[in-house]
């Protein structure tokens, strides 16, 4: 099952779920589980009002999701016209949005840097997340935004302290993020923050895909095309560390929440790798796929 989010009247945002049948409104789906004799589901409400992905994971039962998920037809409601939507970031407010850098054996060679001896983190703040389709403006401050596909691994359950084999059972999806990194500001100090932060750095979407869809998340392939052209081709057996291993790590160094996320890091293809080097400009349109998790599109625009 797919959990989206959605422009409604009024310009609000709301939770809804993709099955193979079409696209539903969540708190729709909750009335309706409700009236067939569903428990109350404490805090569920204030999940919809904020149409946050984040809180509805952070609940303490799933067994309404469960019943969304297994039972058909019969606790969904109408189904929405899916492509009328406008599809805001699945998951807009998460606890931590972790970055990783130079994950992948191919994206390090062709910077030229070695294999990290430990993942090398960084942060992104939710000022970045934007939708799916969302306009991205190239800030004043750069003149060298680029281009990054990552797989997004959404945390589902609280992950402290967990060994490898057990680290997936701590994730409860996963989603494409495009990690636009600014490369002159990226660049200027030894800490790559100020190159990742701006606002609309962070596309995500179009939904976060559960894992129980995805039949390994070290088999998926990620590609990239700037105006049609195809720039980024990777698949994620080429990851440094594999979903596992990043999450494991992570939960020594922090609790992991439900609603956390990490962009794994980027294959090859980079526009900073290119010769010369080719930086986005406006009107730009940048698209990104991940096997099984849909395209990312979204038009840069000067500021
Ligand atoms: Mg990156």
């Amino acid at each position: 099952m797919n959990f989206l989010r959605y422009q409604g009247a009024r310009g609000r945002f709301h939770l809804a779920v993709e099955t193979d049948d079409g696209v539903y409104d969540l708190a729709a789906c909750y009335r309706q589980y409700r009236d067939l004799g569903g428990p109350h589901v404490p805090g569920i409400k204030t999940a919809f009002a904020r149409a946050s992905l984040r809180l509805l994971l952070a609940l303490p039962s799933r067994a309404f999701l469960d019943a969304v998920r297994m039972s058909g037809a019969q606790c969904r409601a109408p189904a929405l016209l899916s492509k009328s939507l406008v599809l805001g970031a699945p998951l807009h407010d998460p606890g931590r949005f972790i970055g990783v850098g130079l994950n992948y054996r191919e994206h390090a060679r062709e910077v030229g840097q070695a294999l990290p001896a430990q993942p090398p983190l960084f942060a992104k703040w939710n000022n970045a997340i934007t939708g799916p389709r969302s306009p991205v403006v190239l800030p004043q401050n750069s003149a060298a935004v680029d281009y990054e596909v990552e797989l997004g691994i959404v945390i589902g359950s609280r992950a402290l302290r967990v060994a490898p084999h057990e680290a997936l059972e701590c994730v409860f999806g996963y989603t494409i993020i495009n990690d636009v990194s600014a490369r002159d500001l990226q660049f200027k100090t030894s800490q790559w923050l100020a190159g990742k932060i701006a606002d609309g750095f962070a596309p995500m979407g179009p939904a976060v895909v559960e894992k129980g869809d995805i039949p390994s998340a070290q088999g998926l392939t990620l590609e990239t095309w700037v105006n049609g052209e195809r720039r980024q081709h990777g698949h994620t057996s080429d990851m440094v560390y594999d979903v596992a291993a990043l999450v494991s790590y992570l939960s020594h160094l922090i609790a992991l929440e439900p609603g956390d996320i990490i962009a794994s890091g980027t294959p090859a293809g980079v526009g900073m790798s290119r010769t010369p080097p080719t930086y986005l400009k406006s009107g730009d349109v940048v698209r990104m796929s991940i096997t099984g998790l849909g395209t990312l599109e979204n038009t840069f625009r000067a500021a």
